[in-house]
């Protein structure tokens, strides 16, 4: 369905912000005005899900997590940024691979099986969109992804 990207990404950011269990702080940084992009929304909520799960899994008590979307010529891109145990570089190729997880010790303690990210890229890729991960150990981490957009169909709800 089409739906306006900006409302939907603020809707489920509210609903993690309400259900919450961890001491982290929210930040939205979104457009005042309408995206609308053509999502499968049950699939598209499981992405987001998956991401924001592991920033509020993977931060330290007070961190802060950033929402942000932005429009690119014929893409949008959504990031989610966290102040966590951040990534190894070694690791970061890894981590949309079904079972991977890094630090069998640090993350075991955590739960989770491994499987997150990788149906958040098998989803994003279902879309025609990329997902791809920045991260600095010890500083957090940013996960993003883009979906296609296309400003000639926009235009046409104008
Ligand atoms: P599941 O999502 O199946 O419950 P999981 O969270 O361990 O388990 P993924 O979501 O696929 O699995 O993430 C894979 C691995 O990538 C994680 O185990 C963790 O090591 C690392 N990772 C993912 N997101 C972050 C993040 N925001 N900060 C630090 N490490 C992360
Ligand atoms: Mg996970």
């Amino acid at each position: 369905e089409w739906v306006d990207f900006v409302v939907f990404y603020d809707r489920i950011i509210d609903r993690l912000e309400m259900s919450k269990q961890q001491n982290v702080t929210f930040k939205r940084m979104l457009p005042n005005r309408a995206i609308f992009v053509e999502i499968d929304e049950d699939k598209m909520t499981q992405v987001l899900y998956n991401i924001i799960s592991n920033a509020l899994k993977y931060s330290p008590e007070g961190g802060q997590v950033t929402f942000s979307l932005k429009d690119k010529d014929d893409k949008i891109i959504v990031s989610v940024s966290d102040e966590g145990v951040g990534i190894p570089k070694e690791s970061i190729g890894k981590i949309f691979d079904r079972f991977y997880r890094v630090d069998k010790a640090r993350t075991r303690k955590l739960g989770g099986t491994g499987l997150g990210l990788a149906i958040a890229k098998e989803m994003v890729k279902c879309h025609g969109g990329n997902i791809w991960a920045t991260s600095r150990e010890g500083k957090g981490t940013t996960i993003s992804f883009s979906l296609p957009f296309d400003h000639t169909e926009e235009d046409d709800w104008s």
